[in-house]
């Protein structure tokens, strides 16, 4: 959620209203320690460090300065603690970016530490705390108090600034616990590190200071490691997925969708390269939905070698600036980090995908990496996919005319009778088509010109075949066309069309048979049978035996050339 400029003033007038006094009350009501510069220094240079190095876990991110904080409070008082927080933040402002102002940012904390910083010490100087620490016992009950206060004021304030902005408050518990632990956790590094001061003066950095820098180094690697292997663990579960996927369109599905459990982002793109230069694009996921055309996204039509766009490793756009690098591909106005991957098979570039985030810096490192991995993962399934999808198709086509086959046709007459009992269509007509007396054309004029003229009545019938419409070769010389929501009737009337269009067509061959190799023009007639559903069957199989019948009574043994209707049990009308 982004911050109105009512917001922005809301916080700076009330950074001017607090902060100042603050300091002004922290300088005049509190006592200062004894000033020891070196030990403040090397303080500071400690804490600049540990700010630099945030460890990530359980998705939130924590810096572990607060027994510093803590140490320079005890030693030398508020007004010293708050300069230093107020480092810290600093610090912070400029290692972890974020898409909110800096100057916004530092607002908002630089108040919250403020009060922070004066009401803990406040109390602790109540409950009798001292910056003397003779009495341990004291000490530490007193500074369990402080740096509890601290933790509880720190995540309250958090909290009215999560409700001032409107955000969901499930991080901010998670973010308050660990603040409070971390805390507990740091105030016995303080506490003893208050006392080796004590007695061993700056040398007790060699004892806490540099010791506790060294184990966050080490942590910080681990933590990262295993980071690492729980990112590399899903990316493997998404390439399992993505291979029980047979279908393009699935793997498309799946890939997006669970990509985006492990890289968050707005809009997805998967655009194929084709022979090399034509960029098509293949699914597009815009906000929630998938689209089948891209509003937030143009790209050109051809792909160039001077457009930016990275033929072999995985880019990461993080401003706008750099997103303006990539010449020719415009995204919309909100998008402010931009992830580019090639889709590569056997080494070669086939494909990109570009995600996109409204977040500056919205894709880190890692997660190029794994869009890396899954990208290859996503290649490969594509590919089988596809593989699948074509033999699929070859095994439902015939291969001499590529119309629909026999094991297609008995498929689809089933779904079609289901689809009538579940009141989808309302009825459902059948024409069957024979050429008459093919036998004798294959004699005259060889198979090949056979097998010619059975592509070139495929493709006369293939005028008569629309979404809804299969047409399907039946067998040799025999073709069927199923009419879903076709009345026997209407049936009838395009089995006639077609009987007339085949009579009055001159079709072409060469003959392979003979001296005579010139085109010739051959002419031929066929016969048709039609039944319909349901009033001449009561399933499938039925239906079709029953057209065949009207193809050989009321077609071929009427005299060929002729459309039987099945009407009854043995009766046969035919037309024409
Ligand atoms: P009718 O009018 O009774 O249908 O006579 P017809 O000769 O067409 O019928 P028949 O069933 O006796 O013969 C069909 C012929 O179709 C037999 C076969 O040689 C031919 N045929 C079947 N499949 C193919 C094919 O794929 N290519 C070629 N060239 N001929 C085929
Ligand atoms: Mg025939
Ligand atoms: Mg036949």
């Amino acid at each position: 959620m982004k911050v109105t400029k009512t917001q922005k003033w809301q916080v700076y007038a009330l950074w001017v209203a607090v902060v100042p006094i603050s300091f002004v009350m922290a300088f005049h009501f509190f006592p200062t320690g004894q000033m020891n510069y070196v030990n403040l220094s090397i303080n500071l240079l400690i804490l600049i460090a540990i700010m630099m190095l945030p460890i990530a876990f359980d998705n939130v991110t924590i810096t572990l300065e607060r027994w510093v904080i803590f140490t320079v409070f005890f030693n030398y008082g508020i007004l010293a603690e708050m300069i230093f927080m107020q480092v810290a933040m600093l610090v912070l402002l400029f290692t972890q970016t974020t898409n909110l102002s800096k100057v916004f940012r530092f607002s908002v904390n630089s108040i919250i530490f403020a009060i922070v910083s004066l009401v803990s010490g406040s109390v602790y100087y109540l409950v009798g705390g001292t910056p003397l620490f003779e009495n341990i016992g004291l000490f530490a009950l007193t500074g369990f108090i402080y740096a509890s206060l601290y933790s509880i004021i720190n995540s309250l304030l958090l909290f009215l600034y999560f409700k001032f902005r409107k955000l969901k408050t499930t991080d901010f518990r998670k973010a308050a616990r660990w603040d409070y632990i971390s805390s507990m956790l740091l105030l016995p590094f303080a506490i003893s590190f208050c006392l080796l001061l004590q007695l061993y003066g700056n040398k007790a950095f060699f004892l806490i200071g540099i010791p506790f820098l060294i184990v966050l180094l080490v942590t910080r690697k681990f933590l990262k490691s295993d980071q690492l292997q729980d990112v590399l663990s899903s990316a493997a579960a998404i390439g399992h997925q993505l291979s029980d996927q047979l279908l393009v369109d699935d793997v498309l599905q799946t890939f997006t969708g669970k990509l985006r459990n492990v890289v968050p982002y707005e809009s997805a793109y998967i655009v194929d390269l084709r022979i090399g230069e034509n960029l098509k694009l293949l699914t597009a996921i815009e906000g929630k939905f998938r689209v089948s055309e891209t509003n937030r996204f143009s790209f050109p039509m051809k792909k160039t070698d001077k457009d930016g766009l990275n033929m072999d490793e995985t880019k990461l756009y993080v401003n706008k600036k750099s997103i303006a690098s990539l010449i020719g591909y415009q995204f919309a106005p909100s998008v402010e980090s931009v992830l580019t991957a090639p889709i590569k098979r056997n080494r070669k570039t086939e494909g990109f995908l570009i995600l996109t985030s409204t977040e500056k810096f919205g894709f880190t490192d890692i997660q190029g990496e794994i869009v890396t991995l899954l990208a290859g993962y996503f290649a490969v399934a594509v590919e089988k996919a596809r593989y699948y999808e074509r033999t699929v198709e070859k095994s439902i086509r015939c291969g001499l005319t590529n119309l629909h086959n026999f094991r297609f046709l008995e498929e689809k007459l089933n779904e079609e009778v289901i689809r009538f009992h579940t009141n989808e269509i309302n009825s459902l007509s059948v024409i069957i088509l024979d050429i008459d007396l093919f036998k004798g054309i294959n004699d005259s004029y060889g198979h090949q010109s056979g097998n010619d003229l059975l592509i070139a009545f495929a493709n006369l019938l293939r005028d008569y075949q629309t979404d809804d419409i299969t047409l399907a070769r039946y067998g040799g010389e025999e073709f069927v066309l199923l009419l879903p929501n076709y009345s026997k009737d209407e049936a009838i009337e395009m089995a006639e069309e077609i009987r007339r269009t085949v009579e009055q067509s001159n079709f072409v061959i060469m003959p392979d048979l003979g001296e005579a190799k010139e085109p010739t023009v051959v002419q031929m007639t066929i016969s048709a049978g039609v039944a319909t559903f349901p009033e001449d069957a009561s399933n499938g199989k039925e239906l079709m035996r029953n057209v065949d019948r009207a193809l050989y009574i009321g077609g071929k043994q009427a005299g060929r050339n002729k459309v039987g209707i099945y009407v009854e049990e043995n009766t046969q009308v035919t037309i024409n």
